[in-house]
C-alpha cells in the first residue's frame, strides 16, 4: 500500500514495531504512516532507503512502538478514592467505605475532576481505550471526550438510590436518556449500560437493562462471579450459580461483558463460550480484595474472549495496564506452578486486540494494521530498566510500567509527547482532586 507520492500526516519511525497483528509481526527499524487519523501504512526501513515524506515526524529513537492499551474495566471517578480504604473484605470495603463516600461526595463536579484525573493517568500510562461504568456517566463521557481518549462508557444501573439517580425505579430510563445523548455523538465514544451486579440488581432490572442495551446495539456490562460470597448468595436465592442464573435470565450473548468471572466451573465457561459473551480479567483488584484467582487459562482454552482491566482505582490502586499485564502473567503461573502458562504474547494480546474484541472495537483498534485507527504508543527505549532489548514483548509485559510511556497517539492525534500531556491541564486537575480529597478526609473524620 506504500506509494512514493504519499505524504502522511504523521510518520512514527525508528522504532521496534510490535504490531499485535494476526501473525504477531515485530518490525525492527519500522515505521507507521498515519493519514486522516488512521494507519495508512506499516513498513520497515531497508538499508539505504529514505523514509516516506510526512507533515510531522516522530522519532521513536529505537523505542518500542505498539498499539495503545485497552483497559476493559474502569470506574474512572474512583481515582478520588485512591487509597481511601485498603486491606478490607469486598463487602466491608463497599458497604462501609466506598458506598458511603459515594453517597456523600459524588456529584457532577467531583465526577468530572475524578474522571479527568483518570483520563490523564491512563494517557500518561499508555492506555488509549477504556471501558468504563459509573454513575453520572454523562459527566464521565464529557471528561473522556475532553481528554481525547476512546471509550465504551456505561451508565451505572443499581436497585438503590445512586448519585444522579435518586429514584432507582427510573434507573433504566436514565440510562436510556444518557444513551440517547451519546449514541453517534462522537466517533471516539460508545455508550453502554452497566448493571452493577446480580446481587444489587433484581432479575427484572437485569432483563430490562439488557433489553434496552440490545435495542440500541450496545455493550451490556456486569460485575459477575467476583466473590464466593456473591456465589453463595445467588445460589441460596436462585438455586443456581451466578453464570447459570445470568444465562437463565437471557443475559449472555456476544454483546455482554462479564467482569471478573473469578468463580466459574468448566461447564459455565463452556456456556459463556457458546453464548459468545466476553470476559474482563482484573487480577490486581481480585488479589487486593482477595476475591480469588479467575480461571483465565481455562477460559481462554474454552474459547472465551478475555480482555484485561484494572477495575476502579480504589481497588488496584492505579490504572497502569503494564502492571496489570505483569500481575496477570505471574498470578496464573504461580497458581498452576507452571511458568509456561500465560506467556507474554498471550498477556499482551489480552491488553490490546483481545481487550478490543471484548468490548466490540477489534475492527478499529487493538493492533497496528493498515486501515485501523491510529491509536499507538511509544515506550522509551533509553531508560535504564528497559536496556537491553532482546525481545520487546518480554519488556512490555515484564519490565515496563506506565511511567516508561513516552508518546501517545489516539486517532492520529498526539496527546502525550515526551511524557507530557499536550492538551490537558494536569496541575489544575490534580489541584481540584486534592481539594475534593480534603473534603472527603474531613467528612470521614468529622462529627
Ligand atoms: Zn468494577
Amino acid at each position: 500500500l506504500t506509494e512514493e507520492s504519499t505524504t502522511y500526516d504523521r510518520l512514527v519511525h525508528n522504532g521496534r514495531i510490535v504490531t499485535v497483528n494476526g501473525d504477531f509481526d515485530i518490525l525492527d527499524r519500522g515505521w507507521v504512516g498515519i493519514t486522516d487519523g488512521r494507519i495508512a501504512s506499516v513498513g520497515q526501513l531497508a538499508e539505504g532507503n529514505l523514509l516516506p515524506p510526512a507533515l510531522h515526524t516522530t522519532d521513536a529513537r529505537d523505542g518500542i512502538v505498539m498499539p495503545g492499551l485497552v483497559n476493559t474495566h474502569t470506574h474512572l471517578p474512583m481515582t478520588l478514592f485512591r487509597g481511601l480504604a485498603d486491606d478490607l473484605p469486598l463487602q466491608t470495603w463497599l458497604q462501609e467505605h466506598i458506598f458511603p463516600a459515594e453517597t456523600r461526595h459524588i456529584n457532577p463536579e467531583t465526577v468530572e475532576a475524578g474522571a479527568l484525573l483518570g483520563c490523564a493517568e491512563m494517557l500518561l500510562g499508555g492506555t488509549t481505550t477504556c471501558c468504563d461504568g459509573y454513575f453520572l456517566e454523562d459527566v464521565v463521557a464529557e471528561a473522556v471526550q475532553a481528554a481525547g481518549l476512546r471509550g465504551v462508557l456505561g451508565q451505572g444501573v443499581i436497585d438503590f438510590p445512586a448519585p444522579g439517580v435518586p429514584d432507582c425505579s427510573r434507573n433504566i430510563d436514565q440510562a436510556l436518556a444518557y444513551v440517547a445523548r451519546w449514541q453517534n455523538a462522537d466517533p471516539l465514544i460508545s455508550p453502554s449500560i452497566f448493571c452493577h451486579s446480580p446481587y444489587t440488581c433484581s432479575a427484572e432490572t437485569l432483563q430490562n437493562a439488557k433489553r434496552a442495551a440490545d435495542r440500541h446495539g450496545l455493550l451490556f456490562q456486569i460485575h459477575a462471579a467476583e466473590t464466593r460470597d456473591e456465589c453463595d448468595r445467588i445460589q441460596a436465592e436462585q438455586g443456581v450459580t451466578v453464570i447459570r442464573y445470568l444465562d437463565r435470565l437471557g443475559l449472555l450473548d456476544h454483546n455482554t461483558l462479564l467482569v471478573h468471572g473469578v468463580w466459574m466451573d468448566e461447564e459455565e465457561m463452556e456456556l459463556i463460550a457458546r453464548r459468545g459473551s466476553r470476559l474482563s480479567h482484573n487480577p490486581q483488584s481480585n488479589m487486593k480484595l482477595a476475591a480469588g484467582i479467575a480461571p483465565i487459562p481455562q477460559a481462554i482454552a474454552a474459547g472465551i474472549t478475555v480482555g484485561l482491566g484494572t477495575d476502579g482505582c480504589a481497588s488496584n490502586n492505579n490504572l497502569d495496564l503494564f502492571e496489570e499485564m505483569d500481575a496477570a502473567a505471574k498470578l496464573h503461573k504461580v497458581r498452576h506452578l507452571d511458568p509456561t502458562v500465560m506467556d507474554a504474547a498471550t498477556v499482551l494480546r489480552m491488553a490490546t486486540i483481545e481487550g478490543a474484541r471484548a468490548i466490540g472495537l477489534n475492527g478499529e483498534v487493538g493492533s497496528l494494521e493498515v486501515g485501523k485507527q491510529a491509536d499507538l504508543i511509544i515506550l522509551d527505549g533509553r531508560r535504564a530498566s528497559l536496556v537491553p532489548i532482546y525481545n520487546p514483548v518480554s519488556h512490555i509485559v515484564y519490565a515496563a510500567h506506565g511511567g516508561h510511556v513516552r508518546d501517545v497517539v489516539v486517532g492520529g492525534r498526539l496527546l502525550v509527547c515526551e511524557g507530557r500531556l499536550m492538551d490537558m491541564d494536569l496541575e489544575g486537575i490534580m489541584a481540584r482532586v486534592n481539594r475534593i480529597a480534603d473534603a472527603i478526609r474531613s467528612g470521614k473524620n468529622g462529627p
